[in-house]
């Protein structure tokens, strides 16, 4: 007898890692649906550039339809997945009210790649205040606080004020706060050098704080000493062995490792440490039983599947995996290690549809970038480490080869190359978008 339908694999995000698993099922013999809660792929290792103006938000983003509309056996939805019934193999959609809109989806075969958000250690109110550019609408947030601080450092008549709207504070010294705090250093001492007549926007204080005794813990640390010439070069202070301990609209506070404290006046703090997994890993964790880690990461097996669960695969930020011995391996919260994932769950998939196991999942890690600056980078590729100029084009490479779209990879390559000749002065998405923001953001009373 045939079965009453195809097989139907859900796949719940289409980051890096979900994106992956849907391009390698297209045209299989399998039904796939795609859910994400937004109606675009999101490159996030380069949202900080939409943040600081050197990109626009439709350079870091392809419209999920459009990578998938050819494609006759993927179905795209636009909903947020509330919970998953394992029992029941159903997923349960929010879909804004739409009338007639499913409100659950049958699965065969799910895959859940929901990735993560930035943490604040528990201090929620911190939010608020201290933005971040993991989404695009926080990047553009972040945008608009970035350069409606340079504004009002030129209306203020008062020279304190002045300095509190040019300090930028960022917090954690891993590859992301490197490349915003080295970004904000160009927009200060680079693009913006021209704009203003009463503040000297090169002026900006710029401080990264790094808990760490340097900055890129995870790089060996003669590429931390190098990133951090870079940075000062371009006007960034690393602060190391210090944390953040308040954050209010008024600045930030530091503590160093002998309990000292001190108050940096500050109207934009930035923030780009910790990040937490997306809420549906422990859900997927309390129902099935498997361990979930401080940050939130659901335990997967070493095929990737949920533990009693074969028939529901998870990969990305969103988990840890065991290896074959049972032990968790360490694994990055990058881009490789999610879009590997997502090629090893399809490719599990189509194995097990022909009876086929599949051997567990191993990482091929090749390499570790951050970008500082124009012509600044620093590249640990194996026994290769790079700084400058090298290093820089292979970030340049890199990003360009991984970006989604024909279209999108041209117009960064020439924003790039045309800023790169123009030390930035010919950007056109330095725009304050969010007036609302840019009313409230000064200090209150
Ligand atoms: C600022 C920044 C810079 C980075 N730079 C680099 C870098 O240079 N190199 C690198 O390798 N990595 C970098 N990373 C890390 C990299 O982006 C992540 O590791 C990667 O995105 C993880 O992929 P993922 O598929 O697990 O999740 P994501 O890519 O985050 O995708 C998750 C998807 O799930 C969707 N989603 C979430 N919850 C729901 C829900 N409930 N319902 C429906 N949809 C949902 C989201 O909308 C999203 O589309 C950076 C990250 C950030 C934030």
């Amino acid at each position: 007898m045939q079965p009453a339908h195809r097989h139907r694999v859900v796949v719940i995000g289409g980051g890096f890692g979900g994106l992956r698993v849907v391009k390698a099922l297209r045209r299989s013999e399998v039904d796939v649906t795609l859910v994400d809660r937004r109606n675009f792929h999101l490159f996030q290792p380069l949202t900080y550039q939409v943040a600081t103006g050197s990109l626009s938000p439709s350079d870091v983003t392809y419209p999920l339809r459009a990578l998938f509309g050819s494609a006759p056996n993927v179905d795209v939805l636009l909903a947020t997945v509330t919970g998953v019934d394992l029992q029941g193999r159903r997923v349960l959609l929010e879909t804004g009210g739409a009338p007639g809109s499913p409100a659950e989806l049958a699965y065969d075969t799910l895959v859940v790649a929901t990735g993560s958000s930035y943490s604040y250690f528990g201090h929620e109110e911190w939010r608020e205040v201290a933005g971040e550019v993991k989404s695009l609408e926080s990047a553009i947030a972040v945008r608009s606080r970035v350069l409606s601080a340079f504004e009002r450092a030129e209306a203020s008549k008062d020279a304190g004020e002045r300095v509190a709207e040019l300090t930028f504070v960022v917090v954690g010294g891993g590859p992301t706060g490197v490349e915003i705090a080295g970004q904000i250093g160009e927009l200060a001492q680079d693009m913006l050098r021209h704009d203003f007549s009463r503040i000297h926007p090169g002026d900006a204080r710029i401080l990264l704080v790094e808990m760490a005794d340097r900055i890129l813990p995870g790089f060996p640390s003669s590429l931390s000493v190098k990133a951090a010439r870079s940075l000062r070069a371009l006007g960034v202070t690393p602060t190391v062995g210090r944390r953040v301990v308040v954050i209010d609209a008024a600045g930030a506070t530091l503590e160093a490792s002998d309990q000292s404290h001190e108050r940096v006046p500050a109207r934009t703090v930035i923030w780009a440490a910790g990040v937490h997994a997306s809420e549906l890993a422990a859900q997927l964790g309390e129902a099935s039983g498997a361990e979930v880690d401080h940050a939130g990461r659901v335990t997967v097996c070493a095929d990737l599947t949920l533990p009693g669960h074969p028939e529901v695969l998870a990969l990305g930020d969103m988990v840890r995996v065991r290896d074959r011995h049972g032990a968790v391996l360490d694994l990055p919260g990058v881009a490789p290690v999610a879009i590997q994932q997502g090629a090893y769950a399809a490719r599990a998939i189509k194995r097990r549809l022909h009876g086929q196991s599949q051997r567990p999942f191993r990482y091929l890690s090749k390499g570790n970038l951050a970008t500082i600056g124009r012509g600044r980078a620093v590249a640990h590729l194996g026994l290769i480490r790079l700084s400058g100029l090298p290093a820089w084009f292979i970030w340049l490479g890199v990003h360009i080869w991984y970006l989604i779209g024909y279209q999108n990879r041209l117009v960064v390559m020439l924003r790039w190359s045309a800023s790169f000749l123009s030390h930035g002065r010919n950007q056109g998405s330095r725009i304050i978008s969010d007036l609302d923001h840019r009313a409230d953001a000064g200090p209150k009373g």
